[in-house]
């Protein structure tokens, strides 16, 4: 079946959860946390077996739901959402038993006999809110990550790809278990989610709803962490393999019709290679997409009638070089790409989040990076070069949640690199070993002996422990002295002049 047969299916309504009923979902699971079912390396361990095991068991509904949603090709569908997340739960199985462990550290010696360790523990019950770009995914691996370091958790899919809500609701309900539990709804059961108190809220979705999470955070003094987006530049150098770049770039911003959060939004290219560069791109989409993107199986939709009419806004500006076609009735927009456009035109003023992507061409790499500094941290940013100092230029020069260096997307893929924002672009990160300890309490655990209680440290302070404080309190590491000697010694020159 093909992605546009998918697509012509009847869409699901979206299913929500009573408003009433939520309160009394989160102190169910709040009640399984406190019973401490969730703590065990065990418990975790069969759960994310578990979720693994429906997620390979469903995946011909998952798929299905994810092509009723948003025309995801079957094949791009089950590589960036199904086997994203089993990567992501195996290597979480294969590190969980280390991660979990206590970590000695060294205790100074004016408190031994002693030891200290760090324990990490969960947080309590975790809020997980998603958005329907990535609706599987999105959701499934904030809460694998949240499973891992023990703790419970409420899950909100996004209406707005609500086949897939659905399938996901009942992917968790299959798991059976009292600390795991799915909302569903629209902005007025969010909001009554968001009146609850959470032990940590994870958010993935726009700046705006951004902030009422994190107002609503404030409320329960609870924690976020907020995947957000912006626009991601992928800066092009003369020096830069034209064609390679052509080819990742389109494929990063046509994948899932343009609605990825780390899409390369735009393409600041240096002057002397803009026109090849455009011509290579045309040629890319070309041959991914065939001479007719609309019948490509390969080709996915955009997810409701309102964000059609929004990309149909950016479609005015500029030169159009490829694509512009748009059919309302079948939510597709061709893959387009345009030039000629100005910083201030509407597609440069926000995320454009759609299959439209402009070209710009810059008089030098100094002058991309200056325009990358102008904006928001973008979540993402892309350069293509051949010559490493150009590279170090650009990712030195700039900052942004995450890199891919001559290629888009595949930062992202990494379970050992941390995935997030900056700034305006999300607080904190997961996957892997962060997502891990993001969700986890790092506890400081000091151990006191009670075979010797040397009174150093209470009163009265005589003049003989002061000397004894002053000179030894902190005595570190014996790792650490050489370091902490020279600083001493240097201080005291610096002090006699
Ligand atoms: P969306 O509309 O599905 O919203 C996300 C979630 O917020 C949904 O579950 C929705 O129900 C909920 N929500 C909406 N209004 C709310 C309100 N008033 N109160 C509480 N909750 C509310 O998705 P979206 O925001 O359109 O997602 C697209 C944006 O997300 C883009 O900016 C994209 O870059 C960003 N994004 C970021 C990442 C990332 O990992 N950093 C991933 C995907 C998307």
């Amino acid at each position: 079946m093909t992605a546009v047969e998918h697509h012509r299916s009847p869409r699901t309504t979206p299913s929500s959860t009573p408003v009433d009923a939520i309160g009394g979902i989160v102190e169910t699971v709040r009640a399984a946390y406190a019973s401490g079912v969730t703590r065990p390396l065990a418990w975790r361990v069969s759960t994310l077996r578990r979720l693994r095991a429906l997620l390979v068991e469903r995946e011909p509904e998952l798929l299905a739901a994810l092509a009723a949603d948003l025309g995801k090709p079957a094949i791009e569908a089950w590589v960036t959402e199904i086997a994203f997340c089993l990567n992501e739960i195996d290597h979480t199985l294969a590190h969980l038993p280390g991660w979990t462990k206590a970590v000695r550290v060294a205790t100074p010696v004016t408190f031994q006999p002693g030891s200290s360790r760090i324990v990490p523990e969960p947080l309590g019950v975790v809020c997980v809110i998603a958005p329907w770009n990535y609706p599987l995914q999105l959701l499934v691996a904030p809460l694998a990550a949240a499973v891992a370091a023990g703790n419970a958790v409420v899950a909100k899919p996004s209406e707005l790809a609500p086949a897939t809500a659905d399938a996901l609701e009942s992917l968790l309900g299959a798991l059976n278990e009292p600390a795991i539990a799915t909302v569903l709804g629209g902005v007025p059961e969010s909001t009554e989610l968001l009146r609850q108190r959470f032990d940590h809220l994870f958010y993935t979705g726009n700046a705006t709803v951004g902030r009422v999470v994190m107002r609503a955070a404030a409320e329960h003094l609870t924690p976020v962490t907020l995947e957000l987006g912006g626009k991601s530049p992928a800066i092009v150098s003369r020096h830069a393999k034209l064609d390679v770049a052509a080819k990742r770039i389109a494929w990063g911003r046509f994948l899932n019709a343009g609605q990825t959060c780390i899409a390369p939004d735009h393409v600041l290219v240096e002057r002397e290679v803009h026109d090849e560069l455009v011509r290579l791109l045309v040629a890319a989409v070309a041959e991914l997409y065939g001479p007719d993107p609309r019948s490509s199986p390969d080709y996915a939709r955009i997810v409701s009638d309102a964000h059609v009419q929004r990309l149909q806004n950016l479609l005015g500006d500029g030169t159009t070089v490829c694509g512009g076609a748009v059919d309302e009735a079948d939510r597709y927009i061709a893959p387009t790409i345009l030039t000629g456009i100005g910083r201030g035109d509407a597609c440069m003023a926000e995320e454009i989040f759609g299959p439209i992507l402009p070209v710009l061409a810059v008089d030098s790499l100094a002058d991309a990076v200056a325009i990358v500094n102008d904006g928001d941290t973008p979540l993402a940013l892309y350069v293509f070069s051949e010559r490493d100092a150009e590279v170090d230029q650009v990712v030195g020069g700039t900052s942004s949640g995450g890199v891919t260096v001559n290629g888009t997307l595949l930062h992202i893929a990494n379970p050992n690199l941390p995935f997030g924002g900056v700034g305006p672009s999300g607080t904190g990160a997961y996957h892997g070993r962060t997502g891990f300890d993001r969700l986890s309490h790092r506890r400081a655990v000091h151990t006191r002996s009670t075979r010797l209680d040397p009174d150093l440290l209470y009163p009265p302070y005589t003049a003989t422990k002061q000397k004894l404080l002053r000179r030894g309190m902190m005595l570190p590491d014996p790792r650490e002295m050489p370091a902490r000697l020279l600083a001493s010694v240097r201080s005291r020159r610096t002090s006699r002049g």
